[in-house]
């Protein structure tokens, strides 16, 4: 009884193996002559279709850096961001590794202005993305810019600054201190660091972020003019002509930006103790730029 109920199994087994095997037989023989194409091979030939539409333009990339520009009407921003990443990845250096981190990233690329900004480009941190306006941007500072915006992207200090800054148990302890304090004398230690903290993510969510952004760029920038890779730009070109030797290079770009950063006056930061305490941070780190964290960028740079 067992044996054939086992005999029985086996040829039932046998039978549904070949029903099986018939009917993907038939599927797949099915579905080849109908579409002749297996989901593998549709895949490489969009790859095939799309590798040879970029092809086609990139040529045509090159002539829009010396604005000679004829870029794709399919697809064209996700063409330019290709191309631009390429175009630095293929120089090797600092351009190469941003290149590469830049296509692991996942921001939004639009070739419109954001709404907030009336810059050429941006990068904009709650939509994580980058936004660059073709038709105004020229052509020697296309890559630059890209760079600069890209940076932006894998800025980690500020994505970190972003929730300490919108705490709300740090807020409540900054309200409290405005509005019991009137000058950082009377502060407690602890109080001391929790205005700090927050005026640091504050800083690393706007001019910190800028520092970061421009130091990485002004590198990259520096290895593009030594190889013809990059052209000139007059605002960073100015920026390489002042340089004194004996200053370090994240000194000298921390100073350049700083007076230009004009710091906010509304909310907490019309306090006279926020801007005590805001004045006095910002020239500590006047004084000693090496202790602003530069995060993922200073991975990248390796240097400072
Ligand atoms: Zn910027």
């Amino acid at each position: 009884m067992c044996a054939r109920r086992s005999e029985l199994k086996n040829q039932l087994h046998v039978c549904a193996s070949s029903v099986i095997f018939m009917a993907l037989f038939l599927f797949f023989g099915i579905s080849k002559n109908s579409y002749s194409l297996t989901i593998a091979e549709y895949i490489q030939q969009e790859k095939k279709q799309k590798d040879e539409h970029y092809q086609k333009f990139k040529d045509q990339w090159f002539d829009y850096l010396n604005e000679e520009a004829a870029l794709p009407e399919i697809d064209s921003v996700a063409f330019v961001r290709k191309a631009s990443e390429d175009y630095l990845i293929s120089f090797g250096g600092l351009r190469e590794k941003l290149g590469i981190m830049s296509k692991k990233n996942t921001y939004g690329f639009s070739f419109s202005r954001n709404d907030d900004e009336h810059r050429k480009a941006s990068y904009h941190r709650a939509h994580r993305s980058i936004f660059m306006d073709i038709n105004e941007i020229k052509g020697n500072q296309w890559l630059t810019l890209f760079v600069h915006e890209v940076a932006h992207s894998v800025d980690s200090e500020m994505f970190e600054a972003l929730s300490i800054f919108n705490d709300k148990k740090l807020i409540e302890e900054i309200q409290k201190i405005t509005q019991k304090k009137k000058t950082l004398s009377e502060l407690s230690e602890n109080q001391l660091i929790s205005l700090e903290k927050w005026l640091t993510a504050g800083l690393n969510l706007g001019f910190l972020a800028e520092y970061r952004a421009w130091l990485l760029t002004y590198l990259i920038y520096e290895e593009g003019l030594a190889d013809g890779s990059l052209q000139a730009d007059e605002w960073l070109e100015n920026l390489r002509r002042n340089r004194p030797q004996d200053v370090p290079l994240n000194v000298y770009i921390f100073r350049s930006l700083s007076p230009s950063w004009i710091d906010p006056t509304e909310g907490f930061f019309s306090s006279p103790i926020v801007k005590e305490a805001l004045t006095t941070l910002r020239k500590k780190l006047y004084n000693d730029p090496n202790k602003v964290k530069l995060g993922q960028i200073g991975e990248l740079i390796n240097q400072f």
